[in-house]
């Protein structure tokens, strides 16, 4: 007869760093292990509660109605006192390199209330942010074992461990022109020097960088947000050749399963139905979604020519413009807010889209990306291939990804690294944003091959959740080991 403990449900403390990209793969990371009879925890502050508390709501509905799925707790901390104002505590609330360095602080300062939930709780594991370097010893502590995640795909993460590894930007002329081949991966990458954040520029991002690598190298392990069919290779290389633990458990999206409402009941997106409406009279695979995510900047030139670019396509499109101020007049071309006005061709978002809706719905037939990696993999479970306009952090390696190893996309020509603090880039003309959107969503050969790509790598995609899927099977080996230590 199984004792007490061995029935008491798994406890699993989710811990993301304080950027929806982070926050909303984590959240839907949650409601999966919950749906495998997992008591999930996520500790966070205040604010970053709002961004997921309505996908923790629909994922807590779900489990009042099904046997063996456990509701998931927001543990909520206050965000620290660094000198931010109020209410500044998420990354696309940061507009300078100042208010960037307290956020920073404030990451470090967290660990006293980690620690004290660690105290009081004693999970039987935490799923915590690489961002979080210090918690794996701060876990380690609390005899709990760490496991990192990122958010980002293996082969973005095999290459910055490339790069971190054998410092190949030293090798390089200053030229940013220059190719810089990252070694001891399973395919020949290079990236142009003016792709990759130069560690000169910023010392201390690159420090941070590495004790992220070594705190993730010291975790008991690591879980992504991917698939095995997906980057096999990559998998391959980060278990066998770098000898790293990893469990691929997504994608994270699908497994709330109610793609086809995720967003509607959505309070971050209240016209989700009239959006909507918008597509459902439009036909199928005729148009592109527009959306940079939810940490990108794009200067009044650039904006000026994307939409220059969607007019020239001839495309219907959903461009999502978020919740910025910008003054209108200063870029949009003469004859757009008069097109825009009728609402024939195009429909702007100006707050939050209900992206996997919009991305699931058969009028779409192609995405104009940043290529964050939840966007690229939600698109990639959509069967909706992309342009890919990278800025920063790990967009260039997912275009890599997505352009040269999937060929589901087609890469804009974006040359210049930089967040939305160093803004200085290469504007990219709207004849080239036009015809990289035809390529894409186009009849011709080439187009067609992409667009049959992409829709067989989104069955495999839905595939991996699937009972029996690969990532499916992957939870529950996670589940099953975790237990079996804690009943040691
Ligand atoms: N997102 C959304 N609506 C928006 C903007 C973003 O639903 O208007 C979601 C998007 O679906 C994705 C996440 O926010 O899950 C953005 O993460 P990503 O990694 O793509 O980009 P980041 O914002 O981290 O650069």
């Amino acid at each position: 007869m199984a004792t007490k403990d061995e029935q008491r449900p798994l406890h699993i403390l989710f811990f993301p760093f304080l950027a929806p990209g982070h926050l909303i793969p984590m959240a839907d990371m949650a409601a999966l292990f919950a749906g495998r009879g997992v008591k999930c925890t996520i500790l966070t502050t205040p604010v970053n509660a709002a961004v997921i508390r309505s996908a923790v709501d629909r994922a807590n509905d779900t489990s009042r109605c099904t046997e063996g799925v456990l509701a998931i707790d927001i543990a909520t901390v206050p965000f620290p006192d660094v000198g931010l104002p109020p209410g500044v505590e998420c990354g696309p609330a940061l507009n300078s390199d100042a208010d960037r360095e307290k956020f920073f602080h404030a990451i470090r300062l967290l660990r006293e209330p980690f620690d004290q939930f660690m105290s009081e709780n004693r999970p039987d594991a935490v799923v915590s942010d690489s961002f979080f370097d210090w918690s794996v010893d701060s876990a380690a502590e609390h005899g709990v074992p760490r496991l990192a995640f990122l958010g980002s795909s293996m082969f973005a993460r095999a290459c910055s461990d490339s790069m971190v590894r054998n410092n190949a930007l030293e090798a390089v002329p200053e030229d940013p022109d220059a190719l810089v081949l990252h070694p001891g991966l399973p395919h020949r990458v290079e990236l142009r020097r003016s792709q990759m954040q130069d560690p000169k520029k910023r010392p201390d991002h690159w420090t941070f960088l590495q004790r992220v690598n070594a705190a993730d190298q010291r975790s008991y392990g690591e879980v992504f947000n991917s698939f095995h069919e997906l980057e096999p290779d990559y998998l391959e290389h980060y278990t066998t050749t770098l000898g790293r633990r990893a469990w691929l458990v997504g994608p994270v999206a699908l497994a709330s399963k109610d793609v086809a409402t995720r967003g509607a009941n959505n309070g971050l997106s209240p016209d989700a139905d009239g959006c909507l409406r918008w597509l459902d009279a439009r036909p199928a695979g005729s148009v592109v979604y527009v959306s940079f995510g939810t940490l990108s900047h794009f200067s009044p030139p650039e904006l000026r020519e994307l939409a220059r670019g969607l007019d020239l396509s001839g495309k219907n499109f959903v461009w999502v413009i978020g919740g910025a101020a910008t003054d209108e007049s200063e870029w949009m071309p003469d004859g757009f807010p008069e097109m825009m006005e009728r609402g024939e061709r195009g429909l702007i978002i100006r707050g939050w889209a209900p992206q996997m809706l919009i991305l699931n719905h058969p009028a779409v037939g192609g995405f104009v990306t940043h290529c964050g990696w939840n966007s690229t993999l939600e698109a990639i479970s959509a069967g909706v291939p992309m342009v890919t306009w990278p800025r920063f952090a790990d967009q260039f390696y997912n275009e890599k990804l997505v352009v040269d190893l999937l060929k589901t996309g087609v890469g804009i020509g974006s040359t210049d690294y930089g967040s939305k603090i160093e803004t200085t880039r290469r504007v990219i003309g709207g004849e080239v944003i036009a015809e990289a959107v035809a390529r894409v969503m186009g009849n011709g050969e080439d187009g067609k091959a992409m667009q049959k790509r992409a829709k067989e790598l989104g069955e495999k995609a839905r595939s991996a959740v699937e009972k029996g899927g690969s990532s499916y099977d992957d939870v529950r080996r996670l589940v099953e080991e975790l237990m079996a230590r804690r009943n040691f």
